[in-house]
Order: structure tokens, then sequence, then C-alpha cells
């Protein structure tokens, strides 16, 4: 059965949910034909060029022939099997390729299916080894605001209060402690108050927190914000000091968009557990991991019952697995490092111009990742379809434009996103 593209767009509007919308009143969507490279092909011909990764993952662009192989020769031998009980080469491939490129001492790798799910994880592990180690009153999380860490119950709980919309689900959600964002910038001095109220939450609740948990250096969904590597260093000492797990959420930042394999690598910090996903399998398909030190892991396994208490059916899938050893192999074999610098200067020189626009509140670039926060809201449903008539990807929200585009963008298709994104700010009022 084939549809034209008015059948299957009509089909969509009456029967598919896409992310964060209404069924009644959705917003356009563009159907996608095919992708390669740099570049989305729509069913109607027009090619966009990718300012987003498709959220972050998609780090070597599309269809690259090297994940492709990968992808099919894993499928023709095994897709899936179950990981209870068996064990195969792409996971335990994969394993040690994390294990070598994450801080020490992260050693012990659970896989799992998405980044919300990694996460679920992360603070399942860190209250069982509070009651494993004896201190089972110690089962609160401490986020930030501003924080993002995926769409299921636990993960939600510990997402900015107001973008997270915790009054939809006051009643299921558990409460949370929220220490303020850090505010003091990546690249400006470090200001030892910008840790306070942190020190001070966690000297007042320490003794009934089982962890912290933040998005190291860029804080993406909750707000494109980026803040000062000191505070990770000093959050550290706090959580030491006070007995409490650092859990560090990069399943966004991992795999290079910041500059370092992981943001954590910006503060020269190992947290005790840290979640992965998006790029982990360069966009072809869903995977993460929680990793955990020995420590962690030792204290849970020797307590009752044991075991952690977690296993998806689909956990540590050979397909993904696969691919992901593929595409890691392919990031630490190119150039990522000088890739990620050269966009990140070409964003600092091509966005500065919407710095000095009436509509615009902050310009900032770390990395691969540019950002313009525009003073209101901006209308998504008409800069989406300036943007596609420009034959570009981004797709803005609240009040941020942001662009990262796959480390292997041409100057010229980078030129394209940035005037792009510039001239929607001017409309952004
Ligand atoms: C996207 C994201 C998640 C959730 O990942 P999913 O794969 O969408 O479940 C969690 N944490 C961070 C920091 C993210 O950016």
């Amino acid at each position: 059965m084939s549809l034209d593209i008015d059948g299957l767009l009509d089909f969509d509007r009456d029967h598919l949910w896409h992310p964060y919308t209404s069924t009644t009143r959705p917003l356009p969507v563009y159907p996608a034909a095919s992708a390669e490279g740099t570049r989305i092909r729509l069913m109607d011909g027009r090619e966009l060029i990718d300012g987003m990764s498709s959220w972050w993952c998609a780090i070597h662009g599309y269809s690259h022939p090297t994940l492709v192989r990968a992808l099919a020769e894993q499928a023709g031998r095994m897709a899936h099997v179950m990981f209870g009980g068996l064990t195969h080469e792409p996971a335990v491939a994969l394993s040690r390729l994390l294990v070598e490129l994450a801080p020490a001492p992260l050693d012990k790798v659970f896989f799992c299916d998405s980044g919300s799910v990694s996460v679920e994880v992360a603070l399942k592990m860190a209250l069982q080894y509070q009651q494993a180690v004896g201190c089972p009153e110690k089962y609160r999380l401490v986020a930030l605001r501003g924080g993002y860490h995926g769409d299921t119950f636990h993960a939600m709980s510990v997402c900015d209060p107001v973008t997270g919309m915790h009054t939809l689900f006051e009643r299921s959600l558990p409460h949370q402690f929220f220490a303020p964002r850090p505010e003091c910038r990546f690249d400006a001095a470090w200001d030892e108050n910008d840790l306070a109220a942190m020190g001070r939450l966690l000297a007042d609740h320490h003794h009934e927190i089982a962890a912290v948990i933040v998005e190291p250096i860029i804080q993406g969904a909750g707000g494109m914000w980026f803040y000062h590597p000191e505070y990770l260093r000093g959050l550290r000492r706090l959580c030491d000091q006070h007995r409490v797990l650092l859990i560090f959420d990069e399943v966004a930042t991992g795999f290079g968009r910041t500059g370092t394999m992981f943001a954590a690598d910006h503060a020269g910090v190992a947290p005790d557990i840290m979640c992965l996903g998006k790029a982990i399998t360069g966009g072809t398909m869903t995977l993460a991991a929680t990793l955990a030190t020995t420590a962690v892991a030792t204290a849970i396994s020797e307590a009752e019952p044991g075991v952690f208490m977690h296993g998806p059916t689909f956990m540590g899938n050979p397909l993904a697995c696969a691919v992901a050893c593929a595409s890691t192999r392919l990031l630490l074999d190119s150039p990522w490092q000088e890739r990620v610098a050269a966009i990140g200067n070409q964003l600092r020189v091509e966005l500065e111009p919407a710095r000095g626009l009436d509509t615009v509140a902050d310009v900032r670039v770390l990395g691969a990742i540019g950002v313009i926060e525009t003073t209101r809201p901006v209308n998504m449903a008409v800069l989406q379809k300036f943007f596609v008539e420009q034959g570009v990807w981004i797709r803005p929200f609240g009040r941020l434009i942001y662009l990262m585009p796959p480390y292997v963008v041409a100057p010229e298709e980078l030129s394209r996103l940035t005037g792009a994104a510039v001239r929607a700010a001017a409309m952004a009022a």
C-alpha cells in the first residue's frame, strides 16, 4: 500500500500522536522520505539541511554507510536475543568501549532502552545503594531547576517543576528537592556563591537524600543553559561530604557534543552513576546505558536481595549495541574535536549579529551547540514553516532557537543554518 502525501498527512492528523502535541489542534508535520548525510529529504522532493541532529542523536549525519553496514550485518546474524542468561559480542564490545571512555571509576554498565529509562535505572541504583549501606531513610533526590531528565515518572519528578508541568501530576509524582539553576556561565569567572544554596540544602537534608542528579555543564531541554565546570567540582565535594551519590545525566551531552567526550570531562569530575543515550547509536535506533562505579554495584549486590532489580526485555539488544559500537568507533576515528571546535567557532561568529536584535535576550555557544534566546516565546508553527521554506531543519521551542548540527556539517551548510536562525530571531517578536 502506498499513500500519496495528502493521504499520509490526513491519516497522521487523524491517528498519530507526535511529541507534546494535541490531537485536536496539532501543528503541521512535514513528511520525510529519506535522509542522507546532513540532508533530510521531504516527500515532495524538497531537501533540508539538518540543524538538529534529530535531537542530539545523528552526530555523523544520516544513513552513514558504516552504520548502515553494521546494522545490516548484525541483522543478518542475530537481531535480538534475551539478555537473561545469554550474552554476546556486540554488548561486550560496546561496554568495553564505554568503560574505556567514561571517567574512571565508572566500570559497570547497565543497558536499557531510552534516556528516560536510563534515568529511572540510575535513580533505582541510588535508592537500592542507600538501603544496602544501611541508610533507607536516604530516599529523596535533589535536582536543579531548569533541568530535564526524561518523561517517565521518576525522571519527570527531577525535571524542572515548572517546565516539567509537575502540577499536572501532583498526586502521583514523588516530591524531590530542587536547588537553583547554576547562574555562573561556562566561561565567566567562577563565583563560589553559585553553590551556596545547594550546600545549604545538602547540609540541612542530607540524612534524607539518596542522590543529586544533574545534567553536567549543559542543561538541555530545560533551557539550553551552559554553566561553570567549577560547580561540578564543588558539587562532587559536597556529595562526598554528605554521603550522597552524584548522578550525571549525559544523555544529551555525551559523545563529543560539548567539545569533550563527556561534559563531565570539562570539570575532570567523575560521578557515581552516569546516564548515556541519544548519540550512543549515532541516531540510528534507541539505546541507553547507565554506568556505575564498582563501589555502587558491589554495595547493591552484597545486600538483600543481592541483585539490582531491573531487566528490560530488549536489554543489550544486539542490533543497537552493534551500531553503537560502529558509531563510537567512527567518532573516535574522526577528527571530532577539531570538527566540534570549528562548528563552535563558526556559530560564535555567525550568530553574533542576533545579539543586537531587540527580540533577542542572549546568544551563547558551547561545543557544537548554538543558542539564540529570544525575549518572548517563538511562534513555533510560523518559524517551522519559515525554516522549511529556507531549506533548513531547525525546531525552536519556547524562547529558544538553537542549532546542533551533525559534526560533518559543511561550513556553507552551517552558514545557511545560522543565516536562517538569525533571520528567524528577528521575526520572533
Ligand atoms: C532526552 C533526554 C532524556 C530522555 O531521553 P529519552 O531517550 O527521550 O527517553 C534524559 N535526559 C536528558 C538530559 C535528555 O536530554
